[in-house]
């Protein structure tokens, strides 16, 4: 069985681990990724100061060395070859692209400088090549005040490395640009703004308590979004680790200020109305909304305007669209049965799809692990019952990018980049540092390991 996984992040990876597993016999699959580099929002979404969470990316990692596995970094699906070619040369295929866009508000003025969508900016401190450099370091190093809209972990993710000091954020393997800029503290106010109340809130106490433990960074909330309806008593009440993030604010609020130089201010139960300013954001109109009788969230026609220079939408990651590939545009995912893709022109199987970009942006890494599985059962069972590709054209992906000399990222060329990466960041005391350049990364892939 030839399978095509497209995608290296954790549910790629997760869905090789399960055919090597599963089909002990003639099996080889091929691991194409965009990025010269393995996985995905492993490293580029996860939080540089989250080191045991990073640090899964040497799991997933290993799961490359599978003798039957083969990596083709640097290859776009979509541009250098085409589902369709895949779908010719594989008896199956396997989507696990994830979703990488941001949600938007939909508000009047998100157009305006100023306003960008979490995963760009999370993609720039963790050194993603294709991260907007310029736009987003002139936005960081001009901002005072942040509003951050949402209050999920990505939310937490971007306040707390926002504010976090120098010390702090050293010995992670961000790049030395990203650093320097954020060392420069130009941000001291970072405001959280939640459309519902503390109790719906989708962080996670491990990361909400660490807001609360940043050296020079005060948290402020004010005691009236923690007041609680008989609804969410209730379901507090059904959630002990909601209860246990209700504890923690609460102590936040009754805590005295510091006076510390950087603050971070949650807020609950405010919607945002429109961005304002001319050509820069200049502030952020949000709305109080209140639970009636009925529980039901209404507006209370209460307006605050929050003066800004950065509004960041942290409202959920979003899948992109592949041609040939059905889309619901409104989830942001490619829609399927058990993992097994019905295209109308191919019926049968043949096409798999694995993680975000089959149930949109939720869970923990290892929340993939089960989802991949599943979508690997399928496959195999379509296999057992004669209904993958039956390819005409063995081999002719990797002849048609060789032929056009496409610069591929294989395996060793991996290794020669995570070497190039831990050398770059022991010369400077640090585990490693990320090589945030294409050209660099090919050209790591490349060079001899020392
Ligand atoms: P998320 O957990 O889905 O949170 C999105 C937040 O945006 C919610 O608070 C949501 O509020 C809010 N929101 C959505 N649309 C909005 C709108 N139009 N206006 C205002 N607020 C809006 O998404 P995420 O933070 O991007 O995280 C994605 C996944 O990655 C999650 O499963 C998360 O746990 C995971 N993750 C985990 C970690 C970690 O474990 N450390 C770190 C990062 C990410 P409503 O609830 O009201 O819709």
């Amino acid at each position: 069985m030839r399978v095509a996984i497209v995608g290296a992040g954790p549910s790629g990876l997760f869905a090789l681990e399960a055919l090597v597993a599963r089909v002990p016999d003639d099996l080889s699959v091929d691991i194409f990724d965009a990025l010269p580099v393995p996985s995905g929002l492993v490293r580029y979404g996860v939080a540089p100061d989250h080191f045991s969470v990073r640090s899964f990316r040497d799991n997933i990692d290993r799961m490359l060395d599978a003798p039957c596995a083969r990596f083709f970094g640097n290859v776009v699906v979509g541009r250098d070859v085409s589902v369709d070619e895949l779908r010719d040369d594989y008896d199956a295929v396997i989507l696990s692209y994830g979703a990488s866009k941001g949600r938007n508000l939909g508000v009047p003025g998100e157009e305006l400088v100023g306003t960008i969508a979490a995963p760009e900016l999370v993609a720039w401190y963790c050194g993603h090549p294709d991260a907007e450099r310029g736009r987003i370091e002139d936005l960081v190093r001009t901002t005072k005040t942040a509003v951050v809209i949402g209050v999920g972990n990505v939310a937490v993710d971007v306040a707390r490395v926002l504010v976090k000091s120098e010390g702090e954020l050293g010995q992670t393997d961000m790049p030395d640009h990203v650093l320097a800029l954020l060392a420069e503290h130009a941000v001291t106010d970072v405001h959280i703004v939640g459309r519902r109340g503390p109790v719906q809130a989708a962080f996670t106490t491990k990361e909400l308590r660490e807001l609360g433990e940043l050296e020079g960074v005060d948290v402020v909330i004010r005691p009236s979004d923690l007041v609680l309806s008989e609804f969410d008593e209730a379901e507090m009440k059904a959630n002990r680790l909601v209860a246990r993030n209700v504890d923690i604010m609460n102590e936040w609020a009754e805590r005295e200020l510091t006076g510390a130089p950087r603050r971070i201010h949650l807020h609950f139960w405010q919607r945002p109305v429109s961005i304002r300013g001319t050509e820069r954001v200049e502030s952020i109109r949000i709305e109080r909304w209140a639970r009636d009788a009925a529980g039901e969230l209404q507006p209370t026609g209460e307006f605050e305007d929050i003066a800004t220079e950065l509004i960041v939408k942290s409202v959920g990651y979003f899948g992109e669209p592949l041609d040939g590939v059905p889309f619901d545009a409104k989830a942001g995912i490619i829609p399927s049965e058990g993992g097994r893709v019905t295209t109308p022109d191919r019926a049968g199987g043949g096409l798999y799809v694995a993680g975000w970009i089959k149930r949109g942006p939720s869970g923990i890494i290892g929340t993939n692990k089960k989802d991949s599985i599943a979508s690997v059962e399928t496959l195999i069972a379509d296999g057992a019952a004669g209904s993958l590709n039956n390819p005409a054209k063995p081999g002719s992906v990797e002849e048609q990018l060789r032929n056009t000399g496409h610069a591929i990222v294989d395996l060793a060329g991996w290794r020669n980049i995570d070497a190039a990466e831990r050398a770059l960041g022991a010369s400077k005391g640090r585990d490693r540092q990320t090589i945030h350049e294409r050209d660099v990364l090919i050209a790591a892939a490349q060079s001899a390991p020392n």
